[in-house]
């Protein structure tokens, strides 16, 4: 600026001096050359702010305005500015960008809405739960898409803040879906909108209310006995055979309590322990031999009048072999399957466990019956916790439900697979698969 001065004097001074000179030495010649320069320095100025205003109206920040003369700083000073400002841009883009990938990864929906409850912005998942085509329904009402009855009622009373459950979009009756919803304010009416999926939530919720519902409803049949027996014993005269009598009924309900104590606690150290070892090696004969003594002494006990076939096949090859894994769990696993098919099979009938080698595939022990056969309806559901395709037939002969649970848990926790095939009126057939990394041979 300042140079700009001394520049704009020095050339009123040269102006003055050249008038002075070419007019003859006269002061109005000195005047008008000091009146010309004023005027050329004045209109040049003005040409150069119009260069540098019509750049600026419509700024091409790559390529600079010409005639600016020392305007040119300005112009610097502008683009440097300019710069910065994209690089801010750039970042807070980016931070955005970041911002919104972070929420779209959450497993949990969220959605923006305005303050007329418009959707401005939701996640995939938002979309998902709530059957939202982002790029259809941008800005389109919430209450018109999503027209459940307890959403609606809930965003007419304004409860934010208060999570309510409604139906997912997806929702089936084969496969029910829910999801829980949160609203809340922020900023000038605005709301957000939270969507989570509760489905395996609400099961286990249902599932715990079923086991607690069934393990009282399964000790409170044997203690309703028991208690029954004890005030006879104590309140009515009975002779010693009768007393004899009761006391052997009231053994068998005291077994059959202490059974399902003992199942409930082995279901729960199978779901509460760590997935066993492979440095814990079995070998396959010890199980085998074991599984074939309880099963022999079973049917002997249930069936001594006409008593059933049992026939045990084992490949040669077995006795090389020995299974990593816990020896209980095994053990608890096969006895369970051949247990079962001596307890379900009818007098006189045959049962044929087999443990055969899949080349490539480990070991299969199988157990097939000829029992009274399972119909197709109740097969995916046997592993469950005390399900049971015939209740009677099951406590008669000492069931507690939990027996094919347990094989499930321990098939899961050794790699193993549980097959079962059945068909109704000829027989049953359980199979496990041990794979190939659970055994080794015989150091
Ligand atoms: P339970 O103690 O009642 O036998 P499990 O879990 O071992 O319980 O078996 C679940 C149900 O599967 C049984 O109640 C029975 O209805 C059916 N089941 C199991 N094994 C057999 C079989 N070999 N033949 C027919 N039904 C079977």
């Amino acid at each position: 600026m300042f140079w700009q001065v001394i520049k704009f004097l020095l050339l009123l001074l040269l102006g003055a001096v050249l008038g002075y000179l070419l007019s003859g030495s006269s002061s109005s010649g000195a005047g008008l050359g000091l009146f010309l320069v004023a005027i050329s320095w004045l209109i040049f100025e003005q040409y150069k702010r119009a260069n540098l205003l019509r750049w600026l109206q419509n700024p091409d920040f790559n390529v600079r305005p010409t005639k600016v003369g020392d305007l040119e700083t300005i112009v610097d000073k502008v683009i440097r500015l300019q710069r910065a400002q994209e690089k801010l841009n750039e970042q807070s883009v980016q931070r955005l960008n970041d911002f919104l990938s972070a929420i779209q990864a959450s497993p949990n929906g969220v959605m923006l809405l305005d303050a007329e409850l418009r959707i401005e912005w939701c996640n995939q998942t938002a979309a998902q739960h709530l059957g939202i085509d982002m790029e259809r329904d941008l800005l389109q009402l919430i209450p018109n898409l999503v027209r459940d009855p307890v959403f609606s009622q809930y965003l007419r009373e304004e409860r934010a803040g208060e999570e309510i459950v409604i139906q997912a979009r997806t929702s089936r009756p084969e496969s029910p879906r829910k999801i829980s919803l949160q609203l809340f304010r922020y900023g000038e009416g605005r709301r957000l909108l939270l969507s989570r999926d509760i489905t395996q939530i609400e099961q286990a919720e249902v599932m715990r209310r079923d086991f607690v519902a069934n393990v009282s409803h399964e000790i409170r049949t044997p203690l309703t006995v028991l208690a029954g027996f004890i005030e006879t014993l104590l309140t009515l005269p009975v002779t010693k055979e009768e007393s004899q009598g009761y006391l052997e009924l009231m053994a068998q309900q005291s077994t059959r309590m202490q059974t399902l104590v003992n199942d409930l606690l082995t279901l729960s150290k199978l779901e509460g322990s760590p997935v066993p070892s492979k440095s814990e090696w079995t070998p396959i004969m010890v199980l085998w031999q074991q599984c074939e003594q309880e099963a022999r002494s079973l049917s002997k006990l249930l069936y001594s009048a006409q008593p059933q076939t049992l026939v045990f096949e084992i490949d040669e090859s077995a006795h090389e072999f020995e299974i990593a894994g816990s020896r209980n769990e095994l053990l608890s696993a096969m006895t369970n399957l051949v247990t079962n098919a001596v307890r379900y099979t009818p007098e006189g009938g045959s049962i044929n466990v087999k443990l055969i080698r899949q080349v490539e595939a480990g070991f299969e022990f199988s157990v097939e019956d000829t029992g009274p056969g399972i119909a197709p309806e109740h097969l995916p559901r046997l592993t469950e916790r005390f399900y049971r395709v015939d209740r009677s037939r099951s406590r008669e002969s000492g069931g507690t439900g939990l027996g094919l649970a347990i094989v499930k848990h321990v098939a899961q926790r050794h790699d193993a697979q549980l097959n079962i095939s059945s068909q109704l009126g000829k027989g049953s057939r359980f199979a496990l698969r041990i794979p190939l990394e659970r055994l080794r041979k015989v150091l």
